[in-house]
This record gives structure tokens, C-alpha cells and sequence, in this order.
């Protein structure tokens, strides 16, 4: 089958379609969604996940980039991102994070609650020098300290796959320290989100909700007790649970949190498949652990207050 070019991706209505919707609810630019779409995921294809990636043309990209549907950033070096990422850290105003999760809630806007775990996940990120290691034949490297993943021959992939990643909340991404430089400078950068009396309500409820659970309790009875009370999907209410879970809310009390201590879990999983779907820490909860109540008045202040 030939290749399609850059601009023979996504052709069809329904691809034009979907792009147009998310554009609008995301509040971006269609073309330079398009482009990002293009890059790096065919919806036409017969199976989109697996779309190579095509670079950009320069001025698509260039576009894109000004329209702030792209950055530009150094993810073919470690060292400067590493700097950058603890830069930002340090530069975000934890409030406007904390805010864009809780209007979160019922704004079923998983791009406003991933920031919030990438700053909690990397707020004691160490200064250090690469110490990577070539993955076999990937053309990957891997820092043994931070996880940072670096491909010589990628171009602007990482950054790309960045934002459509982010519209379903981030995933698995926020140990990578691209994906959370990238969402934090999109975080800083956007619009300013102001939780509503409402969504205080909700995170509360949330809250009560989980201290109402067993002792018996699993990660399946934790995500059906938010059923009904956020907007979205099962997946969307793990990544909520797992946002607590780094900011140190939701975790197993033998086990260090992330968000206190700089930390790979990643020698630390548990071996049951249920679990193994689940990030660290939260994949260890139980209702015996309860909710880290002294974590909740550090983030969530406004409780008290109620
Ligand atoms: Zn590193
Ligand atoms: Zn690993």
C-alpha cells in the first residue's frame, strides 16, 4: 500500500468531524489540531494507534506552534529538559493546578486535571546528568535515574503525542518528564480555570464517599463509589483516584509517595493483572488505608473552610 503524504492523513468527513469536535471542546485551533492529528495519528487508518509518525512540514508546524497546539522543546536532550521541567515545577502557581483539577470534576475536561499529577509527580524531581542506557534496538535511550526517554531520530514526536495524550487526562504519562514539562507549560500558558462552589461540593463528597468505604474495600469498589458523582468515564474516574494517589491522598502508608520523595515505583508493582492497571501508588490501596487526611488539607486547603 503506497504512504500517504502529510495532508492525505485524516481526509475523510468522519476524521474532519472528530477534529472539529475536540478542537471546539478543548478550545483550539482546528487546523493546527489537524496537524497535530496528522503527525501522528490517522484516524482513517485501519487501526489509528498504529500510525507512524510523519513529521510536520515546517510551516505546518510552525502554525501549530503559534497557535500554542504545539511547543517547541528540547526532548532530544535530557540534561535541558530535566532543567526546565524542575524550572517549571517551581514556576507554577500550585493554586491555578489545584484549581483546574476540581472544575475538572464536573467539566468532564481531562486536559484540566492532568497538570495537577505532573506537578505532584515531579515536585521533587533531583537535579542530576543523564545516566542512560540504549534499549536494545529501539533506538531509545533510557536515563536509569529519571526514566527519560530520548530518541535521536524522533523529531518532534514526543511533543505531538503530547497533546492529543493530554485531552484524555494524561494516562500513564506523568512519571515521563517531557509529557510533564509539556503539560505544564500548556497549564501555565491556558486559560486560568476557577472551580466552581459546585465542584467543592464534589471533591468534598468525593472524599466522604472514600472514608465511608470498608476496610475491605478494592480498587474496584474505590472507582464505583465516584460513579455518578464526576463527569466521565470508569478511566476517567481512575485518573482522578490516581491524581490523589500522587498527591499522596490515596496511597499505601508502608510505601513512599511520590509527591514527599523523589521516586521510581516501577520496581514496586503488584503482580495481580486487576492491580498492575492501576499507577503507583494507588495500585496498593485498600480501604484499610483510608484517605492521608494531612495530604488532603495540604492540597485542598478551601475543605476546611467549607
Ligand atoms: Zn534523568
Ligand atoms: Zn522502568
Amino acid at each position: 500500500m503506497e504512504e500517504k503524504s502529510f495532508w492525505q492523513r485524516n481526509q475523510s468527513d468522519k476524521a474532519q468531524n472528530q477534529i472539529a469536535r475536540e478542537a471546539k471542546k478543548f478550545g483550539l485551533d482546528k487546523k493546527a489540531l489537524n496537524i497535530a492529528y496528522n503527525a501522528c495519528k490517522d484516524l482513517d487508518a485501519f487501526d489509528p494507534a498504529l500510525t507512524d509518525y510523519l513529521e510536520p512540514p515546517e510551516e505546518d508546524l510552525a502554525y501549530a506552534i503559534e497557535k500554542k497546539v504545539l511547543l517547541r522543546l528540547p526532548l532530544n536532550e535530557h540534561d535541558q529538559t530535566i532543567s526546565m521541567l524542575r524550572d517549571k515545577v517551581r514556576q507554577v502557581d500550585r493554586v491555578n493546578v489545584v484549581n483546574s483539577f476540581v472544575a475538572s470534576l464536573s467539566a468532564g475536561r481531562p486536559d484540566w486535571r492532568s497538570p495537577l499529577s505532573s506537578y505532584a509527580y515531579h515536585l521533587h524531581h533531583p537535579a542530576h546528568d543523564a545516566q542512560e542506557k540504549a534499549l536494545g534496538h529501539t533506538g531509545n535511550y533510557e536515563c536509569q535515574i529519571c526514566g527519560f526517554l530520548r530518541n535521536p531520530n524522533n523529531g518532534h514526536a514526543g511533543v505531538i503525542e503530547y497533546i492529543l495524550i493530554r485531552f484524555r487526562g494524561g494516562g500513564i504519562h506523568h512519571p515521563s518528564p517531557g509529557y510533564a514539562l509539556a503539560d505544564l507549560i500548556w497549564s501555565q500558558e491556558g486559560e486560568k480555570v476557577k472551580p466552581s462552589e459546585a465542584d467543592w461540593k464534589i471533591l468534598s463528597k468525593i472524599f466522604s464517599v472514600i472514608r465511608a468505604l470498608p476496610e475491605t474495600a478494592q480498587l474496584k469498589e474505590l472507582n464505583e463509589s465516584l460513579s455518578g458523582l464526576v463527569k466521565g468515564n470508569k478511566s476517567d474516574r481512575q485518573g482522578i483516584l490516581e491524581t490523589l494517589g500522587y498527591c499522596g491522598i490515596l496511597t499505601a502508608r508502608s510505601r513512599p509517595t511520590v509527591c514527599n520523595t523523589w521516586f521510581r515505583p516501577h520496581e514496586d508493582l503488584p503482580s495481580h493483572l486487576y492491580k498492575k492497571e492501576w499507577r503507583y501508588p494507588t495500585c496498593w490501596w485498600t480501604g484499610e488505608e483510608g484517605l492521608g487526611e494531612e495530604a488532603i488539607a495540604f492540597w485542598f486547603p478551601e475543605l476546611s473552610l467549607m
